[in-house]
Formats: structure tokens, sequence, C-alpha cells
């Protein structure tokens, strides 16, 4: 099963840049700045990156993004995400990218897009992956932080930028407040992705449905509670970008056993299979296929059908998309 896994075709659509760091690529960061309190030596990385809580987590998270000072940084994180992508057999994936958190750092907008579309064609070039983007609000820093996404977004998106998001907790961050944003980057051809229904309920949902106009929900795995919301989310055709590991570790969910992935799928909601922050949840976008395996009880041919929901809910260009799900029906055969 493992071994199918592995060498099954993927596409990612629910992964983010910072959160991608490995700890090799963290180690090599921070010894390009050691004034930083992050250790440079792969083996105390290890430590360091393991989580006491969430709030330990967030601490870490941001050290990473202090570690990102100049447009070589960015380049060289873009372009190591995609090897480890690219060695999971990964082959499209939709990476969101905080740009406003950079930019606030002292990285020009133009630099930092600069840097990732750089890095996108030397990773596409070297591992065979292909990266699109989706550049999302920090909820936690309001208005001022959608402001400047929207204007990096609107400004500078290259042909590569798909999707507008919204990310950072969900707790005091009403949906709607950010509804104009979506408003004109959806007015500009971006699709909406808020992340909603992970730490909060069915709610958050309802609100990026009405007033951000999702087409995809990440997470959204609160819908679980609410069949009326579950019977919609199917009839309208939005898919859920679940990543079972993260709400384990996150505690928004108290265990892998218990959670909701088979109470969506018996609705018939479709849902993909995501990884969020791989290397700080200690996961892969490979285990997650495998925990959803053991959750579902699927077999090749399940994998290969859960493989294909993500192909048919990406916005990937049709040609890539007919490309993806040839291989997947290939795959193990
Ligand atoms: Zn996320």
């Amino acid at each position: 099963m493992h071994e199918f896994i592995a060498a099954l075709p993927k596409a990612e659509l629910h992964v983010h840049h910072v959160g991608s760091a490995s700890p090799e690529t963290v180690a090599e960061l921070a010894s390009r700045h050691t004034d930083s309190p992050v250790p440079a030596d792969p083996g105390a990385l290890a430590e360091y990156f393991t989580f006491t809580d969430f709030a330990h987590f967030i601490e870490v998270y941001l050290s990473v993004v202090d570690l990102l000072r100049t447009p070589e940084d960015i380049w060289t994180l873009t372009h190591e995400v995609g090897r480890d992508l690219a060695a999971q057999n990964v082959r499209y994936a939709e990476l969101t990218m905080t740009p406003y958190t950079s930019i606030v750092r002292g990285i020009p907008a133009e630099a930092y897009v600069e840097a990732i579309e750089d890095a996108r064609q030397a990773a596409e070039r070297d591992f065979g992956v292909a990266l699109q983007w989706i550049f999302d609000i920090p909820g936690e820093s309001g208005i001022p932080a959608a402001d400047v996404t929207l204007d990096t977004a609107l400004r500078l998106g290259p042909g590569s930028l798909v999707g507008f998001g919204l990310g950072g907790p969900e707790i005091g961050v009403p949906r709607p407040q950010f509804a104009p944003h979506f408003e004109r980057a959806r007015a500009a051809g971006l699709h909406s992705v808020p992340h909603a229904g992970e730490s909060t309920g069915p709610e958050s949902i309802r609100d990026s449905l009405d007033h951000l106009g999702a087409e995809r929900i990440g997470h959204g795995i609160a819908a679980a509670q609410d069949p009326a919301l579950m019977e919609r989310l199917v009839a309208e055709g939005v898919a859920l970008e679940v990543c079972p590991t993260s709400n384990v570790r996150t505690r928004s969910v108290p265990s892998l056993e218990e959670h909701p992935l088979p109470v969506l799928v018996e609705a018939g909601v479709t849902v993909t299979i995501n990884s969020d922050d791989p290397p700080m949840f200690g996961t892969t976008l490979n285990a997650e296929y495998a925990v959803a395996a053991d959750l579902l009880g699927l077999d090749e041919e399940g994998l290969r059908a859960l493989a294909t929901a993500a192909v048919d809910a990406s916005f990937a260009s049709d040609s890539m998309k007919a490309h993806l799900r040839e291989e997947i029906s290939a795959a193990g055969r």
C-alpha cells in the first residue's frame, strides 16, 4: 500500500510555502543568518521542530518566516519545496503563499514575485513538478494585510497565480470582513479558496460560501456537524481540502480515529487529501494518503479515485488535468 501511494502521481492543493520548509532548508537559511535563534544544525533542528502545543507551532513558524530576509531566501525555499514535492511523486501543486509576511519584513513585492516565479520555472525544469500559486491573506493581520495581498495579486500576479485565499487563525477573524477583497480578486479571474471550518464551526463555511464566493474550502471539516451544509457543498460542487494530521496536531480533532473524513465521504462531499504544513506537523502527502486509506478502507482503485478528485478540484489547465488523470489511471498496472 505504501509503495503504491509513493508511486501514485498526485496533485497537492493545500500546502503552505513557509510551512513546507524542511529541516534541511531551515538549516541552510539559519546558516545564512547566524543571528537567528533557529539552530543551523539539522540534529538540533529536529528537536526544535517538535511542538509542545499550537502556540509553540506558531512561534516556530514565525521564526522560519524571520529567516526569509532576501529574495534569494525566498527562491531557495520555493525551489526546495518543489524538490520535496517531486520526491513524493507530486506532479502538480497549488502552493499557498503569504506575500504579506515577507513584504512587511522588507522584501519588496516585486522582488518577492520575481523570486517565486524564477524558482517555479527552475523547479519545473529541475524536478518536473508544476507549481501554481494561491496568495492568501493572513487573517489575524486584518484589513491592512488583505489590502497588501490584494494589491500584490492584482498588480503583480503572474499567470501562474490561480487563487486567492484566507489563512491564519479562524477564531476572532470573521470571514465576511474580507468580502470586498475577494470580490475584486474574483473579478480579476482568481479562484476563491478560503480556510474555514477548521477550528470554528459550520457557520464559517457558510460565511465563506455566502460572502467570499468560495469555490473550495481549506479544511472545512466542521461541515460534518451539519447535514444541510454537506448537502449544499454537494449541490454546489464545492470540494474540501482535508488535512487529517494537521487537524490532530492543532487539536481541531482529538485523534485520527475520530476524524470526520468518513462522515464527509459518506454524505457525498468531494474531499481532497492534503498536507498543510508537512514537516512542521511531522507528515508528508504520502503519509496523509495512507491515513485516508486507513480511515476510508480504500484499495488501490479507491486511492486512484482520491488522487483523481484532487486533479478534478484543481485549477490546473485542461491539458494538465487530462495528462494527470491518464497517469493516475495507469498507476500500479
Ligand atoms: Zn492551511
